[in-house]
């Protein structure tokens, strides 16, 4: 789970990571009194949404005066900001914060992620930061420095100091380097985090570290111990049709095709996917509706995938082991009643039960189209999905 930079800079903040000072508003004359309460000359309006690149896509300015600040945030609210890291529709903004502007001498990049290979927090660091860790990686890898965590001794004082000293960092900056470097690293501990990230962290013209920008994610499967975290869930940021699944307790994701997945299993849906990809069609989804699916699931799966306005076919795909398909099947024809389905149909159901299911697809008098494969069911998909188009 994504948080906002706002909350992300609060968090860190509370760990010792020093932030500039700034206020969160909800509409352009909020934004306007918040710029009169920081005082000051100069502040960074900033649009917050789930997304980095903001910068680069127009989300991000400085204002020099309180009528800019107003001006700026009412081109912001309400809009949906397409960044480089967000798909076409891009992020609808309802939030802005406005910050007192930062002197910046230096940007650096600092990130904290999960290593899979070495199954440790990883730190990642660059003396070169502002730009995004992929342009980094492609630009200038030599300028990357990582280091991974002994989760049994924790971040020590010298690891973090040998860091910093990597950087380049003068004898002054790297005291706070080390006490930056050990909030992050506890922050991410203690709330469950997978990503801590600050890019860029500045050192401003008198030589301060500030932390200009913050992202943290969270592991959701630990959100149940982490209220505090839960709480900061923004839905407005999430896919509606993910938001909608999650709350059906559907493992969905989203894509951009038009062939509307329903099966069981992870595996076997990204294999599913695979063979529509193979029979040159393109999926709308992925979606595993779990083990021992009941009717009435099967039913709110068909109702996810047609939340879906692109979905023009839907191939239901299961292999029935602790599932049995005349559940499955059961569903199948329920929700074609319930929804009152139009779209063609593919089903393949094998395992337990199959001619049981079989049967009451048949006795159903549907005009389901049926297969015995994952491969005749993907070509039947993609064909059906032809022949709509012709
Ligand atoms: P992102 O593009 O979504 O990652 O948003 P950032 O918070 O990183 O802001 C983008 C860029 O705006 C930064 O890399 C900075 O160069 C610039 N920026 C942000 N805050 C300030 C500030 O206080 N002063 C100045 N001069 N530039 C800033
Ligand atoms: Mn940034």
């Amino acid at each position: 789970m994504d948080i906002h930079e706002y909350q992300a800079k609060e968090i860190l903040a509370r760990f010792g990571v020093p932030v500039p000072r700034g206020g969160l508003a909800y509409s352009p004359e909020q934004a306007g009194y918040r710029a009169r309460e920081l005082g000051g000359s100069a502040w960074v309006v900033k649009a917050q949404i789930h997304s980095g690149g903001r910068g680069a896509a127009g989300g991000v300015k400085l204002c020099r005066s309180e009528d800019e600040v107003r001006e700026f945030a009412s081109t912001l609210f309400g809009r949906q900001l397409v960044t480089k890291q967000t798909d076409a529709n891009g992020k609808g903004v309802y939030r802005v914060w406005v910050e007192g502007a930062s002197d910046i001498a230096q940007e650096l990049y600092l990130g904290f992620v999960l290593d899979r290979t070495s199954e440790r927090i990883m730190i990642v660091a660059s003396a070169h930061g502002g730009m995004e860790i992929e342009d980094l990686a492609a630009t200038d890898p030599a300028s990357l420095q990582r280091m991974t965590i002994d989760p049994a001794v924790g971040l020590s004082e010298f690891q973090a100091r040998e860091l910093a000293f990597a950087l380049g960092l003068k004898a002054g900056q790297v005291a706070q380097m080390v006490t930056i470097l050990r909030a992050c690293y506890r922050a991410y501990r203690d709330l469950d985090a997978t990503m801590v990230e600050i890019n860029p962290l500045v050192i401003t013209g008198t030589g301060e570290l500030v932390a200009l920008d913050a992202k943290m994610s969270f592991d959701t499967n630990a959100l149940f111990r982490r209220p505090e975290i839960h709480e900061l869930r923004d839905r407005s940021q999430e896919d509606p049709r993910e938001s909608t699944a999650g709350d059906y307790g559907l493992a969905y994701v989203g894509l951009e095709g038009d062939i509307g997945c329903i099966i069981n299993g992870a595996g076997l849906a990204m294999a599913t996917m695979d063979m529509i990809k193979l029979a040159g069609g393109e999926p709308a989804n992925f979606l595993d509706i779990g083990g021992g699916a009941s009717p009435e699931r099967v039913v709110r799966a068909f109702r996810t995938v047609l939340a879906d306005r692109n979905v023009a076919v839907i191939l239901v795909n299961i292999f029935a082991g602790i599932n049995r398909c005349d559940w499955v099947a059961e569903g199948v024809v329920q929700a074609y009643r319930e929804v009152g389905l139009t779209l063609p149909v593919v089903v393949r159901l094998a395992g337990t039960n199959v001619e049981e299911g079989k049967r009451i697809l048949e006795g159903s008098g549907l005009p389901l189209i049926t297969a015995d494969t994952l491969a005749e069911a993907a070509d039947k998909a993609v064909a059906a999905r032809a022949k709509l188009a012709a």
